[in-house]
């Protein structure tokens, strides 16, 4: 069964219930959510009564909890390496990691980070430095899902080596998984109406078992533009058959789908998405 859903809202006042309330009234069976403004650092004590009811709301409606997404705010850089910023973003990251414990959830997607102008070797090691340090002293089992990035600016993460640079150095692999964007691999340069044999590739480099969710997005952009600007599904450049071609991929048969397209006209279009890609997919 397709596992999809959208980027739902949390706010301080409704907490994860809210969010599981608005992945349902889009018929989702799936979400992820930030857990506060993914902008800012201003996170609200989560309150366990709050998680517990919106488990159980949850397993009424099918939603398996082991594949809901957390998405870590993008204020995080571990590639830059100034002291200040090396250590704030490790400490968020930490209290990230927590915070997702105690919603009782199992993926951090990160955006892997910035060089800033000092150079990709630099941001690598400095991204490899961060992420041992904070596993290092994280007693917990979440996952960090890096995100593939557009390589927009200085981003990191924007090739699968880049990627693999990442995981083959950091000591707790097995505390590291992939966050496949079909908006940034394309803009990036990876043309996704050859999806099956960039998962060959991927294949080969890093192993398809560390993919662990999907973020579907159509791109405003041309192939290589690295602009990271979403589309709605099969408005973009990308396209809806090469869209529905990747969602039905049996290899992700059972990985989260998420789409994160823009709102239209101020109203959210992941309900009308989701029946879009269901109802061709169902055909
Ligand atoms: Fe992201
Ligand atoms: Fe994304
Ligand atoms: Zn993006």
């Amino acid at each position: 069964m397709l596992i999809i859903g959208s980027h739902v809202g949390y706010k301080k006042d409704t907490g994860l219930v809210g969010s599981v309330k608005e992945a349902l009234s889009y018929n989702a069976n799936t979400f992820m959510f930030y857990t506060g403004a993914p902008q800012n650092t201003i996170r609200s004590e989560i309150d366990s009564n709050n998680v517990k009811e919106a488990l159980a709301l949850m397993k009424e409606n099918n939603i398996d909890k082991d594949k809901v997404i957390v998405h870590a705010p993008y204020i995080i850089n571990l590639a830059n390496g100034d002291k200040d910023k090396f250590v704030f973003s490790c400490r968020f990251l930490s209290e990230e990691l927590k915070r997702v414990t105690k919603l009782e959830m199992k993926y951090l997607v990160l955006h892997p980070g910035s060089h800033v102008g000092k150079g990709e070797e630099i941001g690598l090691d400095n991204i490899v430095k961060a992420l041992n340090q904070v596993l290092d002293q994280d007693e917990g089992e979440v996952m960090i899902l890096l995100e593939t990035m557009a390589g927009k600016g200085s981003e990191l993460g924007k090739t699968i080596e880049e990627l693999a640079f990442i995981i083959n150095n950091v000591k707790k692999k097995e505390r590291l998984g992939v966050c496949l964007d079909t908006c940034h691999l394309h803009d990036a340069g990876y043309d996704m109406t050859k999806f099956s044999s960039f998962l060959d590739d991927f294949d080969k480099i890093i192993g398809l078992d560390k993919i662990k969710c999907l973020h579907l997005n159509d791109s405003k952009n041309i192939l290589g533009s690295h602009k990271d600007r979403h589309e709605n599904i099969g408005k973009g450049m990308i396209g809806l058959e090469t869209l529905l071609d990747i969602a039905a991929n049996k290899k992700l048969e059972d990985i989260p789908k998420i789409l994160e397209t823009p709102y239209i006209d101020g109203k959210a279009p992941y309900k009308e998405e989701i029946e879009l890609i269901r109802k061709n997919l169902s055909k």
